[in-house]
């Protein structure tokens, strides 16, 4: 029997797996002999040396970085991305692409404006971003700095599953809310960026993939701490990095190698989500899926009731039968579900069966 009470389909932090917390427990007094906790532990010891460049190792083992990228964990979350990437990378009158298909896709374009010139390739937003740009009918021109685009978009659930290829321009990704959930072509991408308080650990470590030549080519004169290039150099131990993160990152990573690898996550992740699609599918409009099929996403399961009253009910019934999370992002209200690599299978099946049962007992 399982020490959990709840399926946790929390959005964001979300959930960790459990024989991460259990090592994390294990480890937290005396940390591998050194008689102190990993938090207590001197940044500057062998002993964090060990974890930090074991964390790096395994994302590069896992998304077979090649050799000229970059692995950076840096802090202030995703959100801090949006205004690094374009003080970095985009100048004074520099166009730079934005595909907007979300919330997190317009933060990230508006602090681009403060730089430079950002325009939108392609929007979702007249059908409140149901859906994701077909890559083929997409535009870029040779002299943008880069494009943008939110591989996953939490609050829609909507999910790129084939990313555009904008040639000499560098494609930049906020993978907040999917990395490491199946394999990716890293060479495709100029920039990866990703909070890691869905799929990689606690909140706290943001982690960067990045292509080493923009590095030389970033803007030098913005502040020490903003540029990439200060945390490249130093292998993110310019200053005190969040220890215990970047720790529970490298053991998180380290169940998702033992579960057989990204492949077998990817299949696991499809399948965890085609249970509950598969009920919306069936439910005669009980249930209203707010994505397009096609642009589904595998993370996050956006759906409403019929009517308001309704929803209240199932969203109260569901937290009573212990499903907790449920909750749709209040941008958009409804349901969403949202089903990272920590999320057993069972959660899903229970999730799908308790659905089933709910439009049994109201219809
Ligand atoms: N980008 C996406 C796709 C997200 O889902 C989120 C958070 O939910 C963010 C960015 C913001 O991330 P952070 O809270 O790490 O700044």
């Amino acid at each position: 029997q399982s020490i959990r009470t709840v399926y946790n389909f929390n959005a964001g932090p979300s959930a960790l797996p459990l024989p991460v917390l259990e090592k994390a427990q294990q480890e937290l007094i005396n940390f591998r002999g050194t008689g102190m906790s990993i938090m207590e532990l001197s940044h500057r010891s062998k002993a964090y040396d060990d974890v930090h460049n074991d964390a790096i190792a395994r994302l590069r083992k896992l998304y077979s970085i090649p050799e000229n990228y970059e692995v950076l964990f840096l802090q202030g979350g995703a959100s801090l991305q949006f205004s690094m990437i374009p003080m970095n990378f985009l100048k004074p009158s520099q166009k730079a692409g934005y595909l907007m298909t979300g919330v997190w896709a317009e933060k990230a374009f508006d602090e681009a404006k403060l730089f430079g010139e950002p325009y939108e390739i392609a929007s979702t937003k007249e059908r409140n971003h149901n859906s994701i740009p077909n890559s083929k009918d997409l535009q870029y021109n040779e002299n943008d700095a880069y494009v943008h685009l939110t591989s996953n978009n939490t609050i829609y659930g909507t999910q790129w599953k084939e990313f555009p290829n904008t040639g000499n321009v560098p494609l930049v990704a906020d993978m907040s809310s999917d990395i490491m959930s199946k394999p990716i072509d890293v060479s495709k991408f100029g920039l990866i960026y990703a909070g890691a308080q869905k799929n990689l650990g606690p909140s706290g470590v943001t982690v960067v993939i990045i292509r080493k030549d923009l590095l030389e080519k970033a803007n030098q004169e913005i502040p020490t701490m903003l540029k990439y290039n200060t945390h490249a150099k130093s292998n993110s131990l310019y200053h005190t990095p969040p220890t215990f993160g970047i720790y529970m990152l490298g053991e998180v990573l380290r169940w998702i190698e033992d579960l057989g690898g990204l492949e077998v996550v990817a299949k696991q992740n499809e399948t965890k989500a085609k249970y509950i699609y598969d009920v919306i599918d069936g439910s005669n409009g009980f249930y209203l899926g707010h994505a397009e099929p096609a642009s589904r996403s595998y993370m996050n399961i956006t759906f409403r009731l019929a009517d308001e009253e309704l929803e209240k009910k199932f969203l109260a019934e569901a937290q009573e039968a212990g499903f907790v999370g449920l909750n749709g992002h209040r941008s958009v209200g409804g349901c969403r579900a949202s089903a990272y690599n920590s999320v057993p299978v069972e959660a899903c099946i229970a999730l799908s069966e308790f659905m089933t049962r709910f439009q049994e007992n109201n219809s």
